[in-house]
Parts: C-alpha cells; structure tokens; sequence
C-alpha cells in the first residue's frame, strides 16, 4: 500500500464535551475543510465520542463490561450515539468532496479484556487503495471476556497505524500537544515538543484527563501511541482547534505541537 497517514481527531475537539451529545459543527465543518485542502492520497480517520459516546457508555457502566441485562439497552444507545456523531463527520467530508466512508469499529472487531483482538484489516485496507477515507470512531464493542468494552478512538488509531505500517499518526487534540502537566490545570505547564518514550517514567505530571472521559486523557493517548512509535511510525500531537494546525500536519510542514520518538 502507498503511503498513509492515519488522523485521529479527539472528542474534546468535535464535541462539545460538557453538554450531553452536543456536536461542535463549526470545528467539524472546518476540519473536513482542513482534510481536503490537504488531499492526503492514503489517509484514515479515526475519531472520540466526546459527549456522544462517553455520557451514556458511563450512565450504563458500559466500559466495565457487562454485569446485568439492563446494560445492553446501553450499549445499543452508546453505539447509536456514536453512529449519529459518525454521521455528522462523514457528512462534513462529504460536502468538502473527501470520499469518506463509515465503518463501524463494533461490527468486526471483538475485544480480549479492552484490547483489541481479532481484526480484519480487508476492508480499511482496500478503501484507502482505491483513495477513499474510511471514517471510524471509538465505539462500543463485544469483548471475549467482558462481554461488552469500549474500544478508544486513541487504541484503534494506534492499532491500524501499526496494522497497516502508516508513516504517519497525527492526533489532533484540544491542546498544543504534551505538556509537563495537565495545561489545563497548571498554568505552568510547558510545552514537550519531542518527548523520547524513554521519558515516560519520569514523567508522573502526565496525568489524566479533566474529563469525564471513560478511555482518554492525555498518558492514555501517549501510551497507545507509544506502540506505533516502537513500530517505526511517526506519531505528532497537535492542537486541533488552531485553524490550520491539521492540514499542516497532514501536509508533513512544521506545526507546533509534540513529536513522540522512540
Ligand atoms: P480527546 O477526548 O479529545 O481525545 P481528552 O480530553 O481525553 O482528549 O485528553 C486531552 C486532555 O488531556 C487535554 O485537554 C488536557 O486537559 C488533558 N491533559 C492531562 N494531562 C495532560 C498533559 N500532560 N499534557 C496535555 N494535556 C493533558
């Protein structure tokens, strides 16, 4: 396969995450914008939920599995939400001429304990051969063990990075990249703009999301990502809200933001 960048777009970005299944359309709109300017031959889009996905998955307890029959009503609903967010995305590209495509992460892939087990790379991998875009998200998913488990945006952005040896894993988030603490938090945060995974024990500040979110935060991303980086892709953190940001990082220029080296 020719050369493909994988794009993972977070939920903080294209939701508006403190009110229940709110979309951000203008950053939606002008993301697809930023795709198709960029003309990216192979790429893949993975996306969060946000408030979509994550508000019902945690009203259910969807993530710890399935412990009573009332929750399946809730993996159908968690599921549903993030169908509709899909969506709004794929549309957004579509209306931007980027041949996207949806594909559902929780009709073919089934998790062992939240990991991501079987998988069948077939389709994702012809779509991008015949240069379309396949749109997946986090959803989600039955589990071998669990019976039930959400599978992050930011673990199936690092699995097909890896899967389909893609050159490029560019994740777009709702800061500049990682800092030495939650930016958010600390106002003395700083910017790591390359951060070697040897570091990583070091760096204890790197700490969990402000969120209500059941699977991210910032040590989740770069440790999903640190398994695409050991593989010899590039990974880049960059701030999905500065217009611009994306399609530089598609295009390869420089963009602010933190590189992940092995
Ligand atoms: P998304 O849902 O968009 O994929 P998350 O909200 O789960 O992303 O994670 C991004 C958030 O992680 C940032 O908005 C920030 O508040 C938080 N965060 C925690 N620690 C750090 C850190 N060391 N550097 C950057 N962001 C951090």
């Amino acid at each position: 396969m020719a050369e493909l960048i994988v794009l993972k777009l977070g939920g903080s970005v294209i939701t508006h995450k403190d009110r229940p299944m709110t979309p951000d359309m203008d950053n939606i709109r002008r993301l697809a914008e930023e795709v198709a300017e960029a003309g990216t031959r192979g790429l893949m889009i993975v996306h969060g939920g946000g408030s979509f996905g994550h508000t019902v998955a945690s009203q259910y307890g969807i993530a710890e599995g399935l412990t009573s029959g009332d929750q399946t009503i809730g993996f159908s609903k968690t599921h549903q939400a993030m169908v509709e967010l899909n969506g709004l995305v794929v549309n957004a590209l579509l209306r931007a001429s980027v041949p996207a495509v949806a594909v559902a992460p929780s009709s073919f892939v089934v998790t062992e304990r939240g990991r991501i087990g079987a998988f069948s790379f077939e389709v994702v991998r012809r779509l991008v051969e015949l240069e379309m875009v396949p749109v997946l998200y986090g959803d989600a998913v039955l589990d071998g063990v669990n019976g039930f488990s959400i599978l992050s945006g930011d673990q199936l952005a690092a699995f097909l990075s890896v899967g389909l040896k893609a050159s490029r894993l560019v994740f777009g988030v709702d800061v500049d990249g990682v800092y030495t603490s939650n930016p958010k938090l600390n106002p003395d945060a700083s910017l790591i703009e390359t951060l070697p995974l040897g570091r990583l024990g070091e760096m204890v500040d790197v700490g969990r999301a402000l969120t209500t979110d059941v699977t991210g935060g910032m040590l989740g991303k770069v440790m999903e990502a640190a398994a695409a980086v050991e593989a010899g892709v590039e990974v880049i953190f960059v701030n999905a809200l500065r217009p611009g940001a994306i399609f530089k990082a598609l295009k390869g220029e420089h963009v602010t933001g933190t590189v992940l080296m092995r």
